[in-house]
């Protein structure tokens, strides 16, 4: 093991593939499972490509983790991280300290970002700005003399990351059994997505419809005591949901009404992913707060925050004293030195906006031919995220399609002819979904998705075989 160590360069795809099972212990991963199969190493990105350790290529539909907005191989972050390193490479924000890249980040944020922002709590995750977010809201409401307002309310299927208050915030039944969550004060109502609860109505009803559990819930638990609501403007992980356009306006006109803080998870929509710097700002309503992780840094060092919005900052500032919560890490200036790089990039290239005008209609475009193919029962793209449904029968509207039995696992069979055959598209069960880095061309999307078809063609002639369909 420490010669291992010492020159892993040297190491063959199934040394690797023992010492991963023997050492690491992966997130969200059933170790059985994959010591049987062997992880797939990952050696080398330029671009919207990666290479694997036998030397395949392979085009990134997934962004990393939905976080490498920028692409691979920009030097240019390497050697801002590294000048940074060589001044100072670490220092506290803490005992009135700070240090040049935090504060020149800070008002670049604010810059970026919609106006009531001129000011950020840094993190290094996106789960740790969504625990800031839970102990940020609660010391606002006592600062404003409403204690009892402690109730944080949330969606089913929602992710907001892992940690106690991350995972108790997301939605996401599985975790929740794992570890007595959520915490106290945090409840759940139903999530804006049409295909599974809007049948009979049309998507501007079921906007209204939706938004409306939260007026139900609030009335359930008391105004009195909600703190806030908090959501992802298109829920990624549960599967890129995009609610309709009717939801967000309203959520925002209940949350007024209540005067309840609004908090937007833009862990995965901020930094351009749906063609605008922030989802709120597509989605029409205007947070107290925003969780920010990922594309800030295009995941190239770990940085994440939360933008808190005049409201909430003036409050902290003038009435709060000591705010009892921080990281080793918040602010640090290797990690901000990326994100300052990192957002010039998003900036001079004219990222974001290339996904709103080209690439985002581009892919919008590519899907909704893919609902041609005998699989596809529907198919949604909102900027540079996409989902598209692998059904048993087709149907008139997304409500009549068949689903595949669960048992069948077919997304998990696409994903395997996908990950096999050169493209990386994750499976939500039967809905493959796409975030690629926001600098993919329109030639690449085209090939991402001709790699996609010939894939889906894989897929439905083992369905066949099976004689699942
Ligand atoms: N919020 C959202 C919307 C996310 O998608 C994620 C991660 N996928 C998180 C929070 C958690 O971020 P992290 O994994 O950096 O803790």
């Amino acid at each position: 093991a420490v010669a291992a160590a010492a020159a892993p360069e040297g190491l063959s795809t199934c040394a690797l593939q023992q010492l991963d099972s023997a050492h690491y212990l992966h997130p969200f991963t059933d170790h059985a499972a994959l010591r049987e199969r062997g992880a797939r190493v990952i050696v080398r990105g330029d671009g919207v490509y990666l290479w694997d350790s036998e030397g395949n290529k392979i085009i990134d539909g997934m962004a990393g983790l939905w976080c490498v907005n920028a692409g691979y191989g920009r030097t240019s972050i390497a050697d801002a991280v590294h000048a940074q390193m060589s001044t100072l490479p670490f220092y506290n924000s803490f005992f009135n300290t700070t240090n040049v890249p935090a504060v020149q980040l800070a008002a670049l944020l604010a810059a970026v970002s919609p106006p009531q922002f001129q000011h950020v709590f840094y993190t290094s995750s996106g789960s740790e700005a969504n625990d800031t977010i839970v102990r940020m809201v609660r010391r606002y409401w006592q600062l404003a003399g409403r204690p009892e307002r402690e109730v944080i309310i949330s969606r089913r299927n929602a992710y907001h990351g892992s940690t106690m208050a991350g995972a108790s915030l997301g939605g996401m039944a599985g975790m929740h059994a794992q570890g007595s969550l959520p915490i106290p004060g945090i409840v759940h109502i139903g999530q804006p997505h049409y295909a599974e609860g809007g049948r009979g109505m049309s998507e501007a009803e079921f906007g209204l419809e939706a938004a409306g559990w939260l007026e139900a819930k609030i009335l359930e638990v008391g105004p009195d005591k909600v703190a806030a609501f908090i959501g992802e403007p298109v829920q990624g992980a549960g599967g890129v949901i995009i609610p309709p356009s009717t939801y967000w306006p309203e959520i925002q006109r209940i949350c007024d009404k209540y005067d309840i803080l609004l908090v937007s998870d833009e862990v995965i929509c901020g930094f351009g992913r749906l063609g605008t710097w922030f989802g709120c700002e597509l989605m029409g309503f205007r947070p107290d707060l925003i969780a920010f992780a990922k594309g800030v840094t295009s995941g190239y060092v770990p940085l994440g925050g939360v933008l808190v919005g005049g409201r909430v900052a003036h409050t902290l500032i003038d009435k709060g004293g000591d705010f009892n919560h921080g990281f080793t890490y918040s602010g640090h200036p290797s990690a901000c030195a990326a994100a300052l790089e990192n957002i010039r990039i998003l900036q001079t290239e004219l990222l974001v906006e290339r996904v709103a005008l080209e690439t985002g209609p581009h892919l919008k475009a590519c899907f909704a031919a893919l609902v041609a193919h005998p699989l596809v029962g529907h198919a949604e793209t909102c900027g540079l995220a996409g989902g598209l449904n692998l059904v048993r029968r087709k149907g008139a509207s997304v409500h009549d399609c068949e689903a595949f039995a669960s048992t069948h696992a077919v997304g998990m069979l696409c994903r395997k002819h996908m990950f096999d055959n050169g493209v990386i598209m994750r499976a939500v069960g039967d809905r493959m979904i796409v975030a690629p880095p926001l600098s993919m061309t329109v030639a690449q999307i085209d090939e991402m998705v001709e790699r996609i078809g010939y894939c889906l063609d894989l897929t439905l002639a083992e369905v066949q075989a099976r004689g699942w369909m």
